[in-house]
């Protein structure tokens, strides 16, 4: 796995492209909702093997959890009244896609097993062709050192330098439009 600030990175770059103006709040839910599948490690201290459909990059980290997850952010985002502005329908989306990154950046790294994106329905797991991302060990103790400026560095090129190139995007893209509406 990438680590966890780099899923909520690119969440938040999703968010920048899907959810335009800035809304922090709405952006913060879709990154908790591309932590969130990683809390599947859970599945080792319990016993269950790697490869097994609960198991670390099984069931969280497929597509239809992701538009499981999205459901239930949506109705969060409705409730707490974050949604000003965007319908349902764009913030269902928002979610799906931000947790699905998580699945998908996984299956960009180099290492571990690869990501069960249909379960339940299937427990096959898959790796895209190009894993340019260095997998990210499980547990602080591992990341210290050599291992996990490795891993930083790689998560910054393949993930926070293409999140920070969106957000400018959109940013600029935003503004582009504010000034040619501007009466001359
Ligand atoms: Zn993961």
């Amino acid at each position: 796995m990438p680590t966890v600030l780099s899923h909520a990175v690119a969440a938040t770059a999703i968010g920048a492209a899907m959810i335009p103006p800035p809304r922090l709040p709405v952006w913060g839910l879709g990154a908790l909702c591309a932590v969130l599948p990683d809390l599947d490690v859970i599945a080792f201290a319990l016993g269950l093997p790697y490869g097994h459909v609960l198991g670390h990059r099984g069931l969280s980290h497929s597509l239809p959890f992701a538009a499981g997850l999205a459901l239930v952010a949506t109705a969060v985002a409705a409730r707490r009244r974050l949604d000003a502005g965007s319908s349902a329908l764009r913030l269902w989306a928002f979610f799906f896609v931000a947790t699905a990154s998580h699945g998908l950046l996984d299956a960009m790294t180099s290492g571990g097993f690869g990501i069960a994106f249909f379960a339940p329905f299937s427990n096959a797991r898959y790796f895209f062709p190009w894993r340019p991302i260095v997998v990210s060990p499980i547990g602080i103790g591992a990341f210290l050192g050599h291992r996990g400026l490795e891993v930083m560095s790689s998560e910054l090129v393949w993930i926070w330098l293409p999140a920070a190139a969106v957000v400018f995007g959109c940013w600029l893209t935003r503004r582009g439009r504010a000034t040619s509406r501007r009466p001359l």
